[in-house]
């Protein structure tokens, strides 16, 4: 890594605050808390924050933070954010901080995310801005959404906390990725379409399938419909996906089921090739009556809404990370692929960016694996990179 000569300094008081962060992360890492669940990282963080003399809201989205340093003068305001929730998931990886709560893991690098942002943190309050502020949102809930159907990002939103913002940034660490290499992706989000089917039948003996409907044989017809539609419905040259993620339905070996339900997301990239393939379910659908069977497609509210990168925040990202990790730092690998990410809904309230920050860990998992890790290296190097990209984006 060669830094230009700007940047040495503020990956100097990066890499001072780097046993700072591996703390902050690991204490994160062994207690995770699922969506609008998360006291005790709300907790740390609040602490911290106290520590460094940053005033903050807590409460915003249930259990978010909004934590600002203001100048004296009047400029840009530039928010950056972090998720702080963990996953369902039994981590099962053997290590000093592995998870303690069973069936709960920071399986998606959040743990990371927040302990970086309370680095850009300190880091702003040795170096206030000159003008305007920088905004640090702890964000709840990204991974799920709550009764209402609302995630951390949109409850945080729709309680002000982009208000005056003229750019958001965030960071997400990626296992495709060495520490040192950065990725990004033109989508910050793919569009996401979560859907249910029921298909309904009177149910009957195993032994008759000709007095009933067998919604199993439907069932069967359904996926293939789907699974062999989509592709085909689809511009190969625009991504979509449709993926099933479980079918529930019967109890007994010799009972053909009344019901069976289906739940599955529907990713896509572009509007044209979510039509195309919300075409295809509605299809089979159709094929699911012709069949014999009632059947009823219903798609979850809200999905999350196809959105981009904007230009100019992306670029101050870019900049940033070339000036701190060298010219090459940016890999040719994409960032999310067809992943959503509820950073959208901050995107949506100004020009936003999403960078990817490599950090593998060798022999470990992906994104939502029991294995995953983060290579803890890359905690300077992002807390650094959020730091001198919202200064470019102030000046
Ligand atoms: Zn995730
Ligand atoms: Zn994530």
């Amino acid at each position: 890594m060669t830094a230009q000569p700007q940047a040495l300094q503020t990956l100097a008081l990066a890499e001072r605050l780097a046993p700072s962060l591996v703390t902050w992360r690991r204490a994160i890492h062994c207690h995770p808390e699922l969506g609008f669940r998360e006291f005790k990282t709300a907790g740390l963080v609040a602490r911290e924050l106290r520590t460094m003399g940053i005033e903050f809201r807590t409460g915003v989205g249930k259990t978010g933070i909004v934590a600002d340093i203001a100048s004296d003068k009047t400029g840009r305001w530039v928010a950056l954010r972090a998720d702080m929730d963990a996953l369902p998931i039994h981590e099962q990886n053997d290590c000093a901080y592995r998870s303690r709560v069973p069936g709960v893991m920071h399986a998606c690098g959040h743990d990371a995310h927040t302990a970086m942002l309370l680095g850009a943190a300190a880091l702003f309050a040795q170096h206030p801005p000159t003008a305007g502020g920088v905004r640090f949102i702890f964000q709840p809930c990204e991974e799920d959404a709550d009764e209402e159907g609302l995630s951390g990002a949109q409850r945080m939103v729709a309680e002000g906390a982009m208000a005056g913002m003229s750019a958001v940034l965030a960071l997400h660490v990626t296992p495709l990725l060495p520490v040192g290499k950065v990725g990004y992706d033109e989508a910050i989000s793919a569009s996401v379409d979560d859907f249910v089917l029921t298909l309904r039948g009177p149910g009957g003996h195993a032994a008759s399938p000709h007095l009933t409907v067998d919604t199993v044989m439907v069932l069967g017809q359904v996926i293939g419909a789907l699974y062999a539609g989509v592709p085909r419905a689809v511009d190969p040259m625009h991504p979509a996906v449709l993926t099933i993620g479980s079918v529930n339905g019967g109890h007994a070996n010799n009972v053909i089921p009344s019901e069976i339900r289906l739940t599955g997301t529907l990713r896509a990239r572009n509007a044209e090739a979510r039509l195309a393939a919300m075409q295809v379910c509605e299809r089979a659908v159709t094929l699911a009556r012709a069949l014999g069977a009632e059947a009823e497609w219903h798609w979850e509210q809200p999905s999350h809404p196809l959105s981009l990168n904007d230009a100019a925040a992306l670029d101050a990202l870019v900049r940033a990370a070339r000036s701190l990790l060298g010219p090459d730092c940016v890999a040719d690998d994409r960032g999310l692929g067809l992943g959503g990410e509820d950073f959208t809904y901050f995107a949506q309230q100004a020009p936003g960016a999403m960078l990817y920050l490599g950090a593998r860990v060798d022999g470990h998992g992906e994104w939502h694996t029991p294995t995953f890790d983060v290579d803890e290296r890359a905690l300077p190097l992002g807390a650094a990179i959020l730091y001198e990209g919202a200064r470019l984006l102030m000046s």
